[in-house]
């Protein structure tokens, strides 16, 4: 059989969180292409994985892609990790996988921890549809523009950023999105220190502003889409019939607030019963 590149995700802080097969892969292969030696080295002594590692980065990646491919063509099975999570997931490994792939080389992903996806799963947030948008600018003026870009879009958005960026960047999300936005903060995830909040935007700006100790380690931001046409008619009928309801039935109140939106009777007829908590 022909080798195989495995990608390879490792946890993103709590060690526990690496799989059985990660372990069985990084001790088979004859090499593991790795971001930062010195930090693999750690997990591998972890979990007492002798396999040699190669540094392949953002910076040598290039001259590193020929070597692997070689000892892949040979042969040999290879696999890439990163210093935490899933490889290419705002960490390198693009250029080696379309390599070992225009090569002919089979890649086979070994999945596991991704702060992206572990933040999605638990901030409370609708991830029927979302995006990564991995991490901003650094230079306020790109940064603006990348959000403004962003502002209407209806799904939920994963950002990364860094510590010493959060503040700044949350402050501009909140001249664009307006304080108002949701927001999932996940910070530290998997480690003593997790924090997973949902709130506003503005309570946010707050909440970090006020608390040095959340303007450390690793961070992900979730932000909510913007209301769709649907959820602003949705929040119009609500406001009209909590109105009507304070003076009228919810037959009555549900009639009017269908004659004056043209909304369907039954409809409003079931939302106000909703509102006015009848059927509970
Ligand atoms: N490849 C990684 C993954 O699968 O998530 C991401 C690597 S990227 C260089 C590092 C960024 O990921 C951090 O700046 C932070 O935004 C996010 N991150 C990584 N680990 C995290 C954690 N334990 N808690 C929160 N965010 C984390």
């Amino acid at each position: 059989m022909s080798a195989q590149l495995f990608v390879v995700a490792t946890p993103i802080g709590h060690l526990d969180d690496m799989t059985y097969r990660a372990i069985d892969v990084l001790k088979s292969v004859s090499l593991i292409a790795a971001e930062d030696t010195r930090q693999s080295a750690l997990l591998m002594k972890h979990y007492d994985i002798s396999t040699p590692l190669t540094a392949c980065h953002d910076h040598n990646e290039s001259n590193k892609i020929d070597i692997i491919i070689d000892k892949l063509k040979n042969g040999e099975n290879v696999a890439l990790v990163s210093d935490a999570g899933t490889p290419l997931i705002s960490d390198p490994g693009f250029k080696l996988v379309r390599a070992a792939q225009d090569h002919g080389i089979r890649v086979v992903p070994v999945p596991g921890a991704c702060a992206a996806i572990a933040a999605l799963s638990a901030v409370g947030l609708p991830s029927d549809h979302f995006s990564f948008e991995g991490f901003l600018s650094s230079k306020q003026s790109q940064r603006l523009i990348q959000l403004n870009k962003l502002k209407d879009n209806t799904h939920t958005m994963i950002i990364y950023e860094a510590p010493h960026r959060i503040l700044d960047s949350v402050t501009d999300m909140v001249s664009v999105f307006g304080a108002d936005r949701e927001v999932g903060f996940a910070r530290e995830i998997t480690k003593t220190f997790e924090t997973i909040k949902k709130m506003t935007l503005g309570d946010l700006q707050s909440f970090i502003a006020n608390d040095h100790h959340q303007q450390k380690g690793e961070i992900v931001l979730v932000i909510a889409g913007a209301a769709t046409e649907k959820d602003m008619q949705q929040e119009e009928l609500d406001k009209l019939l909590n109105r009507l309801l304070q003076n009228l039935s919810v037959k009555a109140a549900s009639q009017l607030a269908a004659d004056l939106t043209g909304i369907k009777k039954k409809v409003a007829y079931q939302r106000a019963l909703e509102l006015s908590g009848a059927n509970d």
